[in-house]
């Protein structure tokens, strides 16, 4: 008991702030041998056609399952790995993984897999000298690889060279990759800006998404980024759908594709496994009483 007493005495006169610093120095020196050591995990988060309800790709969303401290999310570890210099390691990793996982699955199944992989690449990662060497490495000389993969970037790459940015992307689309812009309408530039770039879908950001309802403006910008981004030739897929409300009001703007925790949160691989195999996914009832 005295020694519990002390203990709590003891934690009382330590500083929040210290733990904190000790508690990311541990997070960056774990970091560093957390690929190596197989810590890090890939979950599955469907992509939905919203037409017809037919399943259409998968974003791969890193996690990393700590030996002491047990599963963490990526708005953990993604910013230190940003700034101790390991995302680009992290991001190829999900990538080589997602890759491997699709082909396991098609082994499994005997028949290909015509599924999008979409995997979230850090501005960091771009601005690397070698950056479309590294992904070309990884997606190898089998075009299938590279036309599956879709990398999601985010409008932070064009702040610093945005010249340079387009360039490695024009490079990488030649070798069949496809780009997304990620979280739209939470950054700085506008879709004339994501004009100039070769980016096929724009993926607007879930806060907006979830606002329609409560607020016209947000409302107001989900439909004119919708407008458009059709004006210029880009599918949309709208983040965050969490009700029937939502996807209804999606659909009704001409929203190409949705993901959201109505259709399914990420997922393990073992289930996601399930929802590739299905003829009909598990969010098909929704499309009924759309109709209806
Ligand atoms: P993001 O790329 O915008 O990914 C979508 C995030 O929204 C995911 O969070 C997902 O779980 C969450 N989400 C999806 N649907 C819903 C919904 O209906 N409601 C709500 N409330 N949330 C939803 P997660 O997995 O925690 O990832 C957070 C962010 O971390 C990602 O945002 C992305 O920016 C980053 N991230 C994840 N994996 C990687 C990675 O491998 N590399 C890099 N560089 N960043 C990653
Ligand atoms: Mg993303
Ligand atoms: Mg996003
Ligand atoms: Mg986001």
């Amino acid at each position: 008991d005295a020694k519990k007493n002390g203990r709590a005495g003891w934690r009382l006169f330590t500083p929040a702030l210290r733990e904190a610093s000790d508690r990311r120095r541990r997070l960056e020196a774990d970091l560093e041998r957390a690929a190596e050591r197989n810590e890090l995990r890939v979950a599955y988060q469907p992509i939905v056609r919203l037409s017809d309800g037919a399943l259409s790709g998968m974003e791969a969303l890193v996690r990393w399952q700590h030996p002491e401290l047990g599963l963490l999310y990526p708005d953990v570890f993604i910013s230190i790995a940003e700034e101790i210099g390991r995302i680009g390691e992290v991001d190829r990793w999900v990538m080589q993984e997602g890759l491997r996982q699709f082909e396991r699955w098609e082994a499994e199944m005997g028949r290909e897999i015509d599924l999008t992989l979409s995997v979230n690449c850090s501005a960091r990662d771009l601005h690397e000298p070698r950056f479309a060497e590294r992904v070309r490495g990884i997606v190898g000389a089998e075009p299938r690889r590279a036309e599956r993969l879709t990398l999601e970037i985010t409008e932070s790459l064009l702040v610093d060279d945005p010249q340079r940015a387009a360039a490695v992307l024009h490079e990488l689309r030649r070798d069949g990759l496809r780009f997304s812009m990620d979280d739209f309408g939470t950054g700085y530039s506008s879709l004339s800006v994501i004009h100039a770039l070769p980016v096929d879908t724009v993926k607007v950001d879930r806060a907006f998404v979830q606002r329609m309802h409560e607020d016209a403006s947000a409302l107001a910008m989900v439909n004119n980024v919708v407008g458009f981004a059709h004006t210029l030739g880009k599918d949309i897929v709208a983040e965050g759908i969490e009700t029937p409300e939502h996807l209804v009001a999606l659909r009704e703007m001409g929203c190409e594709y949705g993901q959201g925790y109505l259709f399914g949160k990420p997922l393990a691989p073992d289930v996601m496994s399930t929802l590739v195999r299905a003829d009909v996914p598990s969010w098909a009832p929704l499309w009924e009483s759309v109709r209806a």
